[in-house]
């Protein structure tokens, strides 16, 4: 298959929405990372995302619609407190989980009883929800287990051939996936960090309890992606917690054993630190910056000669917590001081 790969105009739109129409996958700019998008009520359609991502059958899909009135479309009910929510970040870096009425096709869901929905607050996606006037499920536009994409490029890299086509919209802004919400419940869970923070949710809900397996990968967790590896760079990733003395000796241990070492770091840690390559992914006062370039810095290494990558951990706070979540699943192993 020869992928199309369209800069936005009206045009790029019609286009892509009609392969949508016919039930072709294509992949489109978002705010948190480009998504793979087919019409989410048709089985073969969705079938294709699983096939062009090799992404596990039983890790479920996103339903992107693009106003809030149409949650309603795919869903049994919407208790009080999920209403708030999707009042107050939706649209927005945000997915709210939901009982299905089993409108969504059965391969979006994995067969699970519930839903999860999204509304892209990027004007592409936007537009191009509102002309396909499809639900799009969509997962990120990535091999599966590889980084997500943060502009056209990276899809291209990755699935050139394997989808009807590309809209090429720039670079996304938030740079991490959505934040998963569990909104089934009387109290709602979050399922897994991401763009919108759990201090930002909290002043909607109150305190939420916290869930301990952002950072573990469990065998059955609640939300299926979370037991799969993902975000891996091809070079195996390592996590340096400690001062930048340290991060230095692990640099100059690897060069004792002949290894050549890329480091990922903030500024100003970054600026300490000698490697034979070094990606700066923002300043550490600036955690959204970090988000934004994190995939970008996990994929610059992919042409690169290194042996091994050292990335920098983060605070825990804030959009920090998201960081920490990719960072500890993209890893292949951690070393504090
Ligand atoms: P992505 O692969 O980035 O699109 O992420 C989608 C995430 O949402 C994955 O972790 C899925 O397992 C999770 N997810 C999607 N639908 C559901 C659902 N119905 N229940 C729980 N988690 C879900
Ligand atoms: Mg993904």
């Amino acid at each position: 298959m020869k992928t199309k790969m369209w800069k936005i105009h009206n045009q790029a739109l019609q286009e892509a929405a009609q392969c949508l129409q016919q039930g072709e996958v294509v992949a489109f700019p978002t705010e948190t990372v480009y998504g793979l998008g087919a019409d989410a009520t048709n089985e073969e359609a969705v079938k294709k995302i699983f096939q062009a991502k090799g992404r596990p059958a039983d890790n479920p899909l996103i339903v992107h619609v693009h106003h809030p009135i149409q949650i309603r479309q795919y869903v049994e009910e919407i208790p009080p407190l999920a209403q708030k929510l999707i009042d107050h970040f939706m649209p927005g870096p945000f997915t709210i989980i939901l009982k299905s009425n089993g409108k969504a096709a059965h391969t979006v869901t994995a067969g699970l009883d519930t839903v999860a929905i999204r509304i892209p607050d990027h004007p592409v996606s936007q537009a191009l929800l509102e002309t396909a006037q499809l639900p799009l499920a969509a997962p990120s536009a990535n091999l599966s287990g590889k980084p997500s994409p943060t502009n056209a490029d990276h899809v291209y890299q990755d699935l050139n051939g394997r989808i009807a086509g590309i809209i090429d919209g720039g670079a996304t802004g938030v740079g991490l996936e959505s934040t998963v919400v569990d909104g089934t419940q009387d109290t709602p869970v979050i399922l897994r960090p991401g763009g919108v923070t759990k201090e930002e949710i909290e002043q909607v809900t109150g305190q939420l309890e916290q869930n301990k397996s952002f950072t573990q990968v469990e065998k059955q967790p609640k939300s299926p992606g979370m037991k799969y590896n993902h975000y891996e760079p091809d070079a195996p990733l390592q996590l340096i917690d400690g001062s930048s003395t340290f991060f230095q000796q692990q640099i100059n241990q690897y060069h004792k054993e002949g290894k050549k070492v890329g480091v990922i770091a903030s500024s100003p840690l970054s600026e300490e630190l000698q490697a034979d390559d070094l990606y700066v992914c923002g300043s550490s006062d600036h955690l959204q910056e970090v988000a934004a370039k994190l995939y970008y810095a996990l994929r610059y290494f992919n042409d690169k000669p290194v042996d091994i990558i050292l990335c920098e951990t983060f605070p825990t706070e804030g959009v920090g917590e998201a960081i920490m979540n990719r960072l500890t699943k993209a890893a292949s192993s951690q070393l504090a001081e």
